[in-house]
């Protein structure tokens, strides 16, 4: 039997405040691969997002994660990232409390030794950089710091699908390349389906293996490459992007 994939959306509608938000979203995200959903301000990205987390009920339509219908139980397999955490100064914890808070086997032994902590957070956070700061007050961190801290806080449960809303928002230029070879670390290392969402394209474009462009409808997808060839997208966006060469493993190979 085939597994079903991660997420399937099938004509989904969202009307908010007498405005259809979301009129008729249709996708689907195979197991294993890294995509992205890109669409202008407006577009209808966070009422996806939100009802795919179930915080967001919809008018009509479907929506299924690994096969089941949005329940606790199918939302255990999801991670999801913030775009951003508005923390007050006065937020005292250090990076290791709030991550160890966050696990049930370690939220007890925060009076024991950091080592016994350390070991059990290690294996969500290698490759992420996120180690040097676990002495480090979260409230003081830089918006970079912080994305690190919230993508190892959303991988210490093992989810199977994770959501990564707007993940360079915070984070200064330099800084968002090696923060999206950081998501493609984690992709290849805990071969998790990943769904980046953003309208930022040109970064998004270099690592996603498929692209959703959404302006309350999926508009358009297809490989990064089908997709910047795509005269009313670009349009769209008032895009002006080169081709470049990507290494992708995705086997989908046509534009709708
Ligand atoms: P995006 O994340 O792509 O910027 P959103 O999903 O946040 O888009 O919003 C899509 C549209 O829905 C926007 O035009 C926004 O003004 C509208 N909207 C969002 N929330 C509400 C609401 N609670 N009531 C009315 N309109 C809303």
């Amino acid at each position: 039997m085939t597994h079903p994939p991660a997420l399937e959306v099938q004509q989904v509608h969202v009307t908010l405040g007498g405005t259809p938000v979301l009129r008729g979203v249709t996708l689907s995200v195979p197991r294993g691969e890294l995509v992205a959903l890109i669409g202008p301000n407006g577009s209808g990205k966070t009422t996806l997002l939100r009802a795919i987390l179930g915080l967001q009920s919809i008018d009509s339509g479907q929506i299924r994660i690994f096969g089941a219908p949005v329940s606790v139980s199918s939302l255990s397999r999801v991670g999801y990232v913030p775009q951003k955490l508005e923390l007050d100064r006065g937020f005292g914890l250090s990076v290791r409390e709030f991550l160890a808070l966050s696990l049930p086997e370690t939220r007890h032994w925060l009076w024991q030794s950091h080592r016994k902590i350390d070991l059990a957070l290690a294996s969500s956070l290698d490759g992420l950089g996120v180690m040097p700061l676990l002495n480090r007050p979260v409230s003081r961190l830089s918006g970079g710091q912080l994305q690190r801290v919230l993508i190892a806080w959303s991988l210490l449960r093992k989810p199977e699908l994770l959501l990564l809303d707007e993940p360079t928002a915070g984070v200064d230029t330099p800084g968002e390349r090696s923060f999206y070879e950081m998501i493609e670390s984690v992709h290849r290392r805990h071969k998790m389906t990943i769904i980046l969402v953003s309208h930022d394209l040109s970064m998004v474009f270099r690592h996603a293996h498929w692209v959703f462009a959404l302006n309350g409808v999926v508009c358009c997808q297809g490989t990064p490459e089908d997709i910047v060839r795509n005269d009313s997208l670009k349009q769209a966006y008032g895009l002006h992007l080169t081709p470049y060469h990507h290494h992708h493993t995705g086997e989908i190979s046509h534009v709708h």
